[in-house]
């Protein structure tokens, strides 16, 4: 071979990169040995890389088909080597991927540490799996040599984590990656042998805690106390079981089991919020493990989260992240499949036709909703967490997956007028309905006080009529479109007719018949000024003290809605607004005098505007022209007092 070889070059980290090589080597940070279980799991995926493409290109291999992981602690030159025959890295990808932090996830990770005020703990750590970086925990130095399948030649990576780092060619017979930490003096100390990784019994128990379903074997050399007058001798151990846990019977693993298995294959810093296990034979044959973790990733809402359920068959890794299992609002739902109905080499696009797949998917679904209506039922604070992380993703499922939505609705929870701290489901709630309710009332708002003083709000509290609360942007839009539960139909108390006379005596219904009929004059006089700006104005049968409120028609969106709609950009849809008036608040009185003066004063006019401001301003609008409102307020408040 001609090719010259590239020369040693010095480079700088990325900015990001800095930053997080600073707080791995600096922080107080108390449980620096999961770099072990990061640098295996990274050693773990190259193997997994490799494997899965020589399934189609033997000749990746190079003829060393016996996939390892190998750990050296080499106690005279202080260095840790984790050796990996794996995919390796080319001189590009040596660059890409540990040059720079590409991943917005770490990026993520630096500002929380920021905002926590650069205090490492080990759960942010864990959360956002920070992987190669966390050697920098122990080792002074960190040298990476590489060597991609094909090429003739192998990469040296080096840095001591000071901001930058030098590349360059190397020789390099064997695939894969070896990583030598040059351990930091406080782990290479024999006076401290729980952190001590060089020590063999430590590495032996690393393993054993956070590696142990790695299903290539992890190798170590053990050295062997010889028996009295005999020499030491060194055999080659296997450190890890490589069981999965998932084929053992259920009645076999303890809670414990179950919890560190998935804290070492999703990575997690937790213990998970509930685990599901099931076997099924039959017309399909699989093993399921599902977990939902205790916490939401912190940007699970945001942004598209890319995890999904992990595929094996017969006990083989066949794909990770698999996201077409379960519907988009499950994806919070960690854990795997093992069929031995997937065949290894199988492309995501056959997978996503396959009806054994399919039907799979349907029973997981199954085996979700299940364990969340016993949840909702038998442990309500476990449910009550998991609605605290998950409820959002819940409440999009039920405008999301029509199929389902029997099954979600019942799911739902909510906060109500009926307790402050409880929250409640439709079923609860219609388990209170008093006789001759025959509606679901809910309101919209910011927060439960800014609900509670709606003026619309007070008529319902007087007749005890409980009212669910809907904070939430997602909300609406799923009451919306479930319209009913259990033949009750959904009913805004900010919408179209309440016909809550219907539940009072037939004097009051009469009453307000009456005054409906007198006041039609000035009805129609306050609606002609506000032409354009309301679809219609009413005496109002809801209100106590206030003296205006806006209201929106049965049909179409909603007030809330159109806040909603136009904060995401869409401005074109309305509500229609309707303006109701208090007949028995002294205002209304003093309209009608107004009225009944000069119908045509500039004062009558002023006064129609000002009371439409207010409804608007109770629901959270800007009047439509604030300088103007403010003006007339002023012109108001300058009047001589009474
Ligand atoms: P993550 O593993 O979460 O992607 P890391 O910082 O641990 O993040 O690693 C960055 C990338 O470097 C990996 O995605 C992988 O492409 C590459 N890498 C790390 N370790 C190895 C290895 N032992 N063999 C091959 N590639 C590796």
């Amino acid at each position: 071979m001609t090719e010259q070889s590239i020369g040693k070059q010095t480079r700088e980290f990325q900015t990001e990169t800095k930053q997080l090589l600073d707080l791995m080597i600096h922080s107080i940070y108390t449980n620096r040995e999961i770099f072990l279980r990061e640098l295996i799991s990274n050693a773990s995926d190259a193997i997994d890389k490799i494997r899965v493409q020589s399934l189609t290109n033997h000749d990746l291999l190079e003829g060393d088909p016996d996939f390892a992981i190998t750990l050296v602690a080499d106690e005279k030159a202080n260095t840790l080597t984790i050796t990996d025959n794996g995919i390796g890295m080319t001189y590009d990808e040596v660059v890409e991927n540990i040059g720079t932090i590409a991943k917005s996830g770490t990026k993520s990770f630096l500002e929380k540490l920021k905002e926590s005020g650069g205090a490492a703990d080990s759960e942010l750590i864990g959360q956002f799996g920070v992987g190669f970086y966390s050697a920098f925990m122990v080792a002074e130095k960190v040298t990476l040599i590489t060597r991609a399948p094909g090429q003739p030649k192998g990469i040296c990576w080096e840095s001591t984590g000071d901001g930058t780092y030098t590349i360059e060619e190397c020789d390099r017979e064997k695939r894969g990656t070896s990583l030598i930490l040059s351990l930091h003096p406080e782990f290479r100390s024999s006076e401290n042998p729980e952190e001590n990784f060089l020590n063999q019994y430590t590495l032996q128990r690393l393993v054993k805690k956070y590696s142990d379903y790695i299903r290539y074997p992890i190798k170590m050399a053990f050295t062997v106390k010889g028996k009295e007058g005999e020499a030491d001798t060194q055999e080659v151990r296997t450190l890890n079981s490589m069981t999965p846990l998932w084929v053992k019977s259920k009645n076999e693993i303890k809670p414990e089991e179950y919890n560190q298995f998935y804290k070492d294959v999703f990575h997690a810093w937790d213990d998970p919020l509930e685990v599901m296990h099931t076997k099924a034979e039959g017309a399909v044959e699989y093993t399921t493990l599902l977990f939902i973790p205790a916490h939401a990733p912190f940007d699970f809402y945001q942004r598209e989260t890319n995890t999904g359920i992990r595929l094996y068959s017969k006990n083989v890794f066949v794909m990770d992240n698999y996201q077409d299992l379960l519907p988009e609002y499950l994806r919070f739902v960690r854990g795997l499949v093992d069929s031995p109905d997937f065949s290894l080499n199988i492309s995501r696009e056959l997978l996503q036709h396959s009806n054994q797949l399919k039907k799979i998917g349907k029973n997981l679904e199954k085996t979700i909703f299940k364990t969340l209506e016993k949840m909702l039922e038998k442990d309500r604070d476990k449910y009550k967490k998991f609605w605290q992380e998950y409820g959002k993703a819940i409440k999009n499922g039920t405008y999301a997956d029509f199929a389902n939505r029997d099954k979600l609705q019942t799911l739902l929870m909510f906060p109500s007028s009926h307790s402050v701290d409880e929250l409640t489901t439709f079923d609860e709630y219609i388990a209170r309905m008093p006789a001759g309710q025959t509606v679901i009332y809910y309101a919209t708002g910011k927060d439960r006080s800014s609900v509670e003083r709606l003026p619309q709000m007070e008529i319902l509290k007087e007749k005890g009529l409980e009212v669910l609360y809907l904070f939430d942007r997602v909300d609406e839009f799923a009451i919306d479109s479930l319209r009913e539960y259990k033949e009750k139909k959904f009913q805004s108390i900010s919408r179209g007719d309440l016909k809550l006379q219907e539940l009072d005596a037939p004097k009051d219904k009469k009453d307000d018949e009456v005054a409906d009929k007198e006041n039609e004059s000035l009805i129609a006089a306050v609606k002609e000024q506000l032409t354009g700006k309301v679809a219609d104005v009413k005496i109002s049968h809801r209100l106590k003290t206030s003296p205006v409120c806006l209201v929106s028609g049965d049909e179409g969106i909603s007030l809330s809605m159109e806040q909603i709609l136009s904060e995401m950009d869409n401005s074109m849809y309305k509500a229609s607004r309707i303006l109701e008036l208090n007949p028995d608040h002294e205002l209304f009185g003093v309209l009608r005098e107004l009225h009944a003066a000069a119908p045509d004063s500039d004062n009558f006019k002023d006064y129609c505007e000002l009371l439409y401001g207010q409804a608007l301003l109770m629901e959270g609008l800007t009047p439509e022209d604030p300088i103007g409102f403010a003006a007339k307020v002023a012109r108001l408040m300058t009047k001589p007092a009474k």
